[in-house]
């Protein structure tokens, strides 16, 4: 088989025309196990992503360059609703993996029952399980070994070990991990098993062309058939575009992301007869809680996220950041440089009810994007924070900000902790992150109700398929580009075989 190419804005030449059996929109984690699947069973495959190709050594390990280069609006999207909730996608070939922390969970079997009773879903556990497995051991998933999670994760199992927790060290996709703790700025060792280092070259061997920097804006349909699509390929510093490019293609896959797609299907007009084109975002928010110790910790060395604790619709895992985020991140009064090394860090993610909609607004603009939070899930942000405090304190804690970032004044036991964090504790209290945007294109049985058949393929269009995290019919509670990769290449499968 003749191996595919890696294109981008300088060699794809204007007026290029190109024919697959199959070409997909966005090359990230779903996108990437599309092309991988699809070019096993011998498809040809053209993947457009507007993102660009970074080697190790093009990149900046600072927050300002990587959200200019390697984030969706420049890393500076926001959910506006009751809550001001700013969000993360990626935008690179790899798409949010190439900037993710290489966290590997499968879907809770309690998500994908609870996903065939009330959403139609044919993805049982049983038939899920072999996917999981495949996806893990191309990825090289591996448990996190204590001496890569170092100080922050260690100190946090300590903490959880004395109160006897549900925790252990996460699975990451990450076989060449030095522990340097910037996974969120592109990995500058590339030790990360982002997609652009496994699922994509081996596609490419297979005959994959990708072009990146090639901004997908128009689904060809014939008759009601996805028929191909028109992207733009963008110029490299002002993402203007230059010329375009077709592809004509059996089938079209959307892996664009809950932000991607459905601006896609949105700007064409198309698969909307339900309404929930956008509708129904998740994002799975954060809050984190922050400690400091007589120790040095020294955050920033070891794994970006390397221990987690379970909890009832939420999991509490450690995380790193770069100084200037620890710096803006806590009361400056209390804190300085020099005690940053005696820092330590866990986040609370939900499985959050809350949703919100995305909405294309033009060509170039940025999306609209909305974000209402509920009691329900404020509740499990105020648990999750005791929780980690109670963690920080059991591990030997001189104090703890329950609620990093919003300026909440350090506490120096567990009884000030929850005093701190009222049962009423107001939702503007808390200060939420969101990197997971999931369900935007749910799938169900019915048209009325979802965008696509738990198959992938939309109601409306034929042969048009969706295969990322807009699939999911609500939040799937755990980090989800195992979910993601392992849905895709089951939908990629079923095509492959049944045509
Ligand atoms: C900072 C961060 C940390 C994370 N950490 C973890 C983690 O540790 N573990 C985990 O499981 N998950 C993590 N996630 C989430 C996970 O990476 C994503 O859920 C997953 O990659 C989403 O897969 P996807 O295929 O839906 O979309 P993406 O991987 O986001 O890929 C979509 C791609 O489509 C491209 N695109 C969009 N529109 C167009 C268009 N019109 N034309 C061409 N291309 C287009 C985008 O540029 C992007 O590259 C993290 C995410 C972020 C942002």
């Amino acid at each position: 088989m003749t191996p595919g190419k890696l294109l981008d804005s300088t060699n794809i030449a204007p007026g290029t025309r190109l024919k697959a059996d199959a070409c997909i929109v966005g090359s990230g984690a779903g996108g990437a196990a599309v092309a991988h699947e699809l070019t096993k069973a011998g498809m040809s495959v053209v993947v457009l992503e507007e993102g660009r190709s970074f080697a190790e050594t093009d990149l900046v390990t600072k927050p300002s360059w990587a959200f200019r280069h390697l984030y969706q609006g420049r890393g500076i999207q926001v959910g506006r609703g009751n809550i001001v909730l700013p969000m993360a996608a990626g935008r690179a070939v790899g798409g949010s993996t190439f900037v993710n922390s290489a966290i590997c969970f499968r879907t809770p079997d309690h998500v994908l029952d609870e996903w065939v009773k009330d959403h139609g879903s044919p993805w049982t556990k049983e038939r899920m399980a072999p996917l999981f497995g495949e996806i893990e051991t191309a990825l090289d998933v591996a448990k996190t070994p204590p001496e890569l999670a170092r100080k922050n994760s260690l100190t946090f199992k300590r903490g959880a070990d004395k109160l006897g927790l549900d925790g252990d060290f996460i699975s990451r996709n990450a076989p060449g991990c030095v522990g340097c703790g910037v996974c969120q700025l592109g990995c500058p060792t590339g030790g990360k098993g982002s997609v652009d280092k496994n699922l994509l070259p081996r596609a490419i061997s297979r005959g994959a062309m990708v072009l990146s920097e090639t901004h997908a804006h128009t689904i060809l349909v014939d008759k009601g058939v996805a028929r191909g699509v028109v992207a733009n390929v963008l110029s490299r510093d002002e993402e203007a575009p230059m010329h375009e490019v077709t592809v004509e293609a059996e089938r079209v896959f959307l892996c664009s992301g809950a932000f991607g797609t459905p601006q896609l299907l949105q700007r064409n007009k198309l698969c909307n007869g339900s309404g929930q084109v956008g509708q129904n975002l998740h994002v799975h928010p954060g809050q984190a809680t922050g400690a400091i110790f007589d120790e040095e910790i020294r955050y920033w060395d070891g794994v970006t996220q390397g221990y987690f604790v379970h909890m009832d619709g939420a999991i509490l895992e450690t995380f790193t950041g770069t100084p200037e985020l620890y710096i803006a991140g806590l009361p400056l009064g209390q804190m300085n440089l020099g005690k940053l090394k005696h820092l330590a860090t866990v986040g609370c993610m939900i499985r959050d009810s809350g949703h919100g909609s995305i909405t294309w607004q033009g060509e170039g603009k940025l999306p609209s994007i909305t974000y209402d939070t509920n009691d329900a899930d404020r509740k499990k942000f105020v648990l999750g924070a005791r929780m980690n405090a109670r963690i920080w304190f059991a591990a030997g804690a001189k104090g703890v900000w329950p609620l990093m970032s919003t300026g909440t004044s350090m506490v120096t036991s567990e009884a000030e902790a929850i005093a701190a964090l009222p049962d009423d504790l107001p939702k503007e209290r808390l200060v939420l992150y969101g990197s997971h945007p999931q369900s935007t294109c749910k799938f169900g049985p019915d048209k009325a109700t979802s965008v696509c058949k738990p198959t992938g393929e939309t109601h409306e269009v034929e042969k048009l398929y969706i295969a990322d995290g807009s699939i999911f019919p609500n939040a799937v509670g755990v980090n989800p580009q195992i979910s993601i990769m392992s849905l895709a290449t089951g939908i990629a499968r079923d095509v492959a075989k049944h045509g």
